[in-house]
């Protein structure tokens, strides 16, 4: 914890010179108007003005973040950044209350702010390029608050084909093997749903493995090539001898993401609403993709958060 007794962790000004150095490393930009570097400094520590005649607003290094209009000490914000960042199942809105000395209510706010800054943003390049490897698998956490309608039939097909647990809430991930997870809340994990999200994020080059579920089935034309493990018959790696070497054809992978989801949300937020659960995953997600193997250490993973704060607003009226 050495690196928390550090100043633009203790006071307010520290960090709002750190935040500033973030996130306008070549001068300051105009947040309203996009000007690069015609403002200048008001009387009030903190506040710019931009000296572009049309715009000629006010700003701070707050605007156009998750942390517009807040009224938490921006140190305490980077704590949240930090703790969030650096825990590996998360961080509960209680903790982040008691240790940050803030009311529960703007500690839950905090940290719906963060996981929004976590998310990712725009438009992303399509997983498993160049012939990469992508896992796709499913999984299932928590009860549905809503009980949607059952299909006559049965509901999604999972493992075997067999009925997928009703009223439980659906989580499809796609993970590169050896690089990064996409995760998704779906209403129903059902072949559509698969399939649309396998095309709108996976590249036509990718190799994609699967269990022996169904769910994949309208997904596999849009890949390059479909490997399935049969865990149904206890094969979880199966060693396929190519030309160019070895492929391991399994889901481990995405399997192990679901383990630190479920774990973390099972020993840190207990109680996650339905319509939260999107956040939860992007929080998720997150680390995953800046851990240590890929090169972030919690500093650099930090910083992405804060990276990711800017252009994303959030507005909540009430907590839960
Ligand atoms: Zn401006």
């Amino acid at each position: 914890m050495s690196k928390l007794s550090e100043p633009h962790f203790q006071n307010a000004e520290a960090a709002r010179e750190w935040f500033e150095a973030q996130r306008w490393p070549e001068g300051r930009v105009c947040p309203r108007c996009g000007t690069v570097g015609r403002s200048y400094a008001t009387k009030k520590p903190g506040v710019y003005r931009c000296a572009e005649a049309k715009c000629r607003k006010d700003f701070t290094v707050m605007v156009g973040t998750v942390m517009e209009r807040s009224h938490i000490p921006l140190h305490k914000w980077l704590t949240g950044f930090y703790l969030m960042a650096s825990s590996k199942k998360g961080v509960s809105a209680h903790q982040l209350h008691r240790t940050l000395e803030i009311g529960y209510e703007a500690a839950w706010f905090m940290a719906h702010r963060i996981r929004e800054a976590m998310r990712e943003g725009g438009l992303l390049p399509p997983m498993g390029g160049e012939g990469g490897i992508v896992e796709a698998d499913e999984t299932y956490y928590g009860k549905v608050e809503v009980q949607r309608p059952r299909r006559k039939r049965l509901g999604p097909p999972t493992k075997g084909g067999k009925s997928g647990p009703a009223g439980k809430r659906a989580i499809v991930s796609l993970v590169e093997r050896g690089g990064s997870v996409r995760s998704f809340h779906v209403a129903v994990a059902d072949k559509a749903t698969v399939q649309k999200i396998v095309t709108e994020n996976v590249s036509r080059e990718a190799e994609l493995h699967t269990d022996e579920s169904r769910l994949y089935g309208g997904a596999v034309s849009h890949v390059a090539s479909h490997e399935r493990v049969k865990h149904s018959a206890d094969e979880y790696v199966r060693y396929d001898r190519r030309p160019g070497g070895t492929v391991r054809i399994h889901t481990n992978s995405a399997e192990g993401f679901f383990s630190i989801f479920k774990r973390g949300m099972k020993g840190i937020y207990q109680h996650c609403k339905e319509k939260h659960l999107h956040r939860y995953l992007a929080e998720y997600d997150f680390r995953y993709n800046h851990r240590v193997k890929l090169g972030f250490d919690d500093l650099a993973r930090t910083r992405m958060a804060v990276k990711g704060a800017e252009g994303k607003r959030l507005t909540y009226r009430q907590p839960h």
